[in-house]
């Protein structure tokens, strides 16, 4: 379970790139990008999305939210294999 969770919208002062695995979507200067800090069983991580993986996320948060809460939850670089898990369940 995640123990912390931070999600902050910004906009890129340079070029990024989604950690979502599906997307890989170039951030550049300029785009609004979402990054995400967490601590995930004690250890701190960060990473970069792009908003149109955010918004997916919500979705699926919204949508599977039962499913998330008693397991992984969504895994941040695995987030369209996270939204698979929950439909097959
Ligand atoms: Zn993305």
């Amino acid at each position: 379970m995640s123990d912390f969770n931070s999600t902050r919208t910004v906009t890129a002062r340079k070029e990024h790139k989604c950690a979502e695995s599906h997307c890989r979507r170039k951030i550049l200067p300029g785009d609004k990008y979402v990054r995400i800090a967490s601590v995930w069983d004690g250890d701190f991580f960060s990473l970069k999305s792009c908003v149109r993986c955010e918004r997916l996320r919500r979705k699926a948060r919204k949508r599977y939210g039962d499913y998330f809460r008693d397991g992984d939850g969504i895994i941040y670089g695995e987030l369209l294999n996270s939204i698979r898990e929950a439909r097959g369940s």
